[in-house]
């Protein structure tokens, strides 16, 4: 294969092209040995296979062009890749004859270092979803944005200030192609934005068995503004913002339809890839001649929204003077005014608001929406309220599915040999639910074994990274020296990394910095910690955090007990989960919508101590780790102070007299009780395999089906959809009730209600006793029949329902809502009237 940015390689080496562009490599760590074999300095440092075929010298490539047993592995690699792609998989073996594609749309994705596109937890969610698709064999082809800088990188200056720094990604030597049109240009997707056309290339990632495909603006022919569209993640203002999403959405959508891909299913992972909704809604009313309306209603039952906020503030909201700039030339090209546009994103159905809200637009035109665990779906459906007036917060339509991660990505090499040895090879390409057993029956010393193994590794790798940033900032070779006795591979090792933020309290350990030093010095029962992240370039509060932490690591008494790690990246967050005894994870509840880097942690025999919230809230049970918090909310001001309380309890009464307390044979058969608890009962249940395919039976596939019964002989349900709502719409209001009448019955209650529905039909509505389910119930809440006609009255009805309950009747009141039998309630008519009054 002759590769444009490659130079030809020596025959017999061919295949390295190949395995090299296939992201496989990043997780199945097969072919390691073999790139670190031809450069080890360049392996070390980049992890990157592809920049080592560009910048290995000839000479080298000459002799393992004759080494016959690289060749000979090289085959053997490439087999075995080729084998992975053959596969039989999860879902080809429970789904043969579903031919769905599910296309998902991220702003970020953490797939490897070696292609530095996101910033932090979403990606990685990202990134893990597309390899466990892979995995499963999950027909699924991913969009996002290639930026040139990606998010900055983190070095701190000697008083400890964050310094950002954004390298160039140059695309050549990352992992991508570019992908060709069929007359052999390279694919530029246009876009019309106000006053010129932008263009985006289109690049394509290996992602094992699936194609990921992203988008840039840097192209010669756009202005030279434009040209930095897709310059870095999450930096810019509202405007560079907007376009970008536009970029994902539009953009996206039309690249696919350039590849001939037309998805049945659209996944938005946050609102930021809502765009996407309109503009394949636009496509379908240009094929099949019908209004955008229409084209909603047919397309809508395939889109899929995951909204990963935990609070309203932090929704993605733009002025309307922006949407009103940008959003002119597409109302008219949908149809629309541009009002009815705003309506879209607004909270008012007639778009008379001043903030066109990305999480709005996703709610109004997908089906089916989660949150990212119980909690954070609990959460969603108090904060999306505002969008369903008169609906109880319990019906909002948010579900939830709890994240996973994709353990193949996270384990270490000994995680990954006890593993083997016990669940076999396959274990991550199937259902994850049978491993639990097999894990139960591991030995205390082999657990103990393979944790001191890897408490190890990530010593020397936090010496040499410490040694490499001291050096950086021109430290002396004395300190150096010492850095590298810094740490002690037998000592208990706490680890917390992760976005500096206010809701994260990064300062929660810090709270007495005295106290903090005292248990980690203990002369008896040491302790260690290595701490890492970075703060928004524009977060204040989130700098002087790090601040405070390089401040107290320069503490004399406890720099061998402690250190700082700059730069916070997946391979450092793979060293830390794969290293460290206890992970520490203080966010204030509930903003922490579901948290991830606990779950990577599990399957390494790490233990989490973690404020009761996101995904821990459902994980946590006495014998698997330590809870903090006490499962509530708190406003009040001193309650960081009573949690900084019981972590510094915790940490001393607890969790290290357990770590010392030892057998005679040196092992801490308690704490690793709950090493095996922990890795038996939860790294399973927190795999993506469990997340994916929760997805698949509960999102995907209903979505495939609603899809493609809307869209059926050119959307004609989509049409009946759209009419059937605009005329209910129209004629609501002209629904009353009357004389609700309550009897009492042998075991229950008869009620009776009159009902009058004007224009409207009685199948177009259904007619329900509605209760507030007592606690741990869960009730089916008892429809009303339609009875007899009330005379003279045009659709006018009395419609009974008998009930058996003990609940007295007051606890029950009648409501009509807008029916059709392939409509959701409430997430695509929240028409509703309740009985109000007494009679
Ligand atoms: C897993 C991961 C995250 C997300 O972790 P949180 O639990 O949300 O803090 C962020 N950054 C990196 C580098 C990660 O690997």
């Amino acid at each position: 294969m002759v590769h444009p940015y490659l130079r030809e390689l020596p025959q017999g080496l061919e295949k390295l092209v190949e395995l090299s562009l296939d992201l496989h490599w990043a997780w199945s760590h097969g072919s390691d040995h073999l790139w670190q074999e031809i450069d080890p300095a360049v392996w070390a440092r980049t992890k990157n296979p592809w920049l080592i075929l560009q910048s290995v010298s000839e000479r080298r490539l000459e002799q393992l062009a004759q080494d016959q047993s690289f060749l000979a592995e090289l085959d053997r690699l490439e087999q075995a890749r080729r084998d992975y792609h053959k596969s039989e998989s999860w879902f080809g073996d429970n789904y043969a004859n579903n031919d769905g594609l599910i296309a998902y749309f991220s702003m970020e994705y953490g797939l490897t270092e070696a292609l530095p596109l996101y910033s932090g937890g979403l990606g990685m969610l990202a990134g893990d979803h597309l390899k466990t698709a892979s995995d499963l064999g999950v027909p699924i082809v991913a969009v996002g944005l290639l930026y040139q800088e990606g998010y900055f990188r983190q070095m701190l200056d000697a008083r400890g200030r964050q310094l950002e720094i954004y390298p160039y990604n140059i695309p050549t030597s990352m992992p991508i192609t570019p992908v060709r049109a069929e007359d052999g240009s390279w694919l530029g997707v246009p876009i019309e934005l106000p006053g010129r056309i932008l263009i985006l290339r289109v690049w394509q990632v290996q992602v094992g068995k699936v194609n990921l495909y992203l988008l840039d603006s840097n192209d010669a022919m756009n202005t030279p503004l434009d040209r930095g569209i897709t310059g870095k993640l999450y930096g810019g203002g509202l405007e560079t913002r907007l376009v970008q999403e536009i970029a994902l959405g539009l953009g996206g959508w039309r690249a696919l339809a350039a590849l001939g891909l037309r998805p049945d299913v659209c996944h938005l992972n946050e609102g930021h890839a809502a765009f996407v909704t309109m503009e394949r809604a636009r496509y379908f009313m240009e094929e099949n001649n019908v209004d955008f309306w229409e084209a909603l209603w047919a397309t809508r039952g395939g889109n899929v929204f995951t909204t990963h906020t935990p609070v309203a503030a932090a929704f993605d909201v733009y002025p309307r003077v922006l949407i009103k700039e940008y959003g002119a030339h597409y109302a008219k090209q949908l149809g629309v005014s541009a009002r009815e546009l705003m309506a879209l994103g607004s909270k008012s159905h007639n778009g008379d608001d001043d903030a066109f809200n990305m999480a709005y637009l996703a709610m109004r035109t997908c089906n089916r929406v989660n949150g990212v665990s119980e909690l954070h779906g609990k959460v969603s459906r108090r904060i999306f309220d505002d969008l369903y007036p008169h609906w109880p917060e319990r019906e909002i339509p948010v579900g939830h599915i709890t994240n996973g991660i994709h353990v193949p990505s996270w384990d270490s090499p000994w995680a990954d040999e006890i593993w083997t040895k016990t669940c076999g090879k396959g274990r991550w390409l199937g259902t994850p639910e049978t491993l639990s057993e097999a894990i139960k029956s591991l030995g205390d010393n082999a657990l103990w074994q393979f944790r001191g193994k890897e408490r190890h590794e990530l010593v020397q790798y936090a010496r040499h990274r410490l040694a490499r940033q001291l050096g950086q900032r021109g430290a002396d070779d004395e300190m150096l020296a010492k850095a590298e006795n810094f740490l002690d591979p037998n000592m208990l090792t706490l680890g917390f990394a992760r976005r500096f933020t206010e809701y994260k309290r990064p300062n929660l350990l810090l709270r007495d910095p005295d106290r903090l030093e005292r248990l980690l010095t203990n002369s008896v029962h040491p302790v260690q910690l290595i701490v890492a992240g970075k703060a928004h370039p524009q977060d204040e509060t989130g700098k002087l955090f790090i601040q405070a932490w390089a401040e107290f690591v320069s503490r004399p008494s406890v720099r061998a007990h402690v250190v700082f790690l700059e730069d916070y990246d997946m391979d450092l967050a793979q060293e830390m989960v794969q290293g460290v005894d206890v992970w520490i994870n203080t966010p204030r509840r509930p903003w922490e919508a579901s948290g991830t880097s606990g779950m990577k942690v599990l399957v390494n025999g790490g233990l989490n101590l973690s404020e009761l919230d996101g995904w821990w809230a459902e994980a946590y049970t006495p014998g698997v780790g330590w809870a903090l918090g006490d499962g509530q909310e708190h406003a009040e001001p001193g309650w960081d102070a009573v949690e900084a309380e019981q972590l510094y309890d915790l940490l001393e009464h607890e969790i290290v007299p357990m770590y010392y307390r030892r057998d005679s044979q040196g092992i801490p058969c308690e704490w690793v009780a709950r090493m095996r608890a922990s890795m038996s009962q939860l790294a399973p249940q927190f795999s993506s395999n469990r997340m994916l395919q929760e997805y698949v039976r509960n999102a995907y596939l209903p979505a495939i089906a609603s899809y493609r019964k809307r869209t059926a002989e050119g959307g004609r349900l989509g049409k009946v959809l759209a009419a059937w709502e605009s005329e209910v719409r129209r004629n609501w209001h002209e629904i009353h009730l009357s004389n609700l009448e309550v009897k009492q019955q042998e075991g229950g209650w008869l009620f009776s209600l009159q009902v009058y529905l004007g224009a409207i039909p009685p199948e177009s509505v259904r007619v329900q006793l509605y209760a507030e389910p007592e606690a741990g119930e869960t009730v089916e809440l008892p429809m009303m029949a339609c009875g007899c006609d009330i005379p003279g009255a045009i659709h006018g009805y009395v419609y009974d329902c008998a009930i058996m309950t003990t609940r007295p009747a007051s606890d029950f009141t009648p409501r009509v809502m807008a029916y059709h039998a392939d409509v959701l309630t409430p997430i695509e008519t929240g028409l509703i009237v309740w009985w109000q009054g007494t009679s």
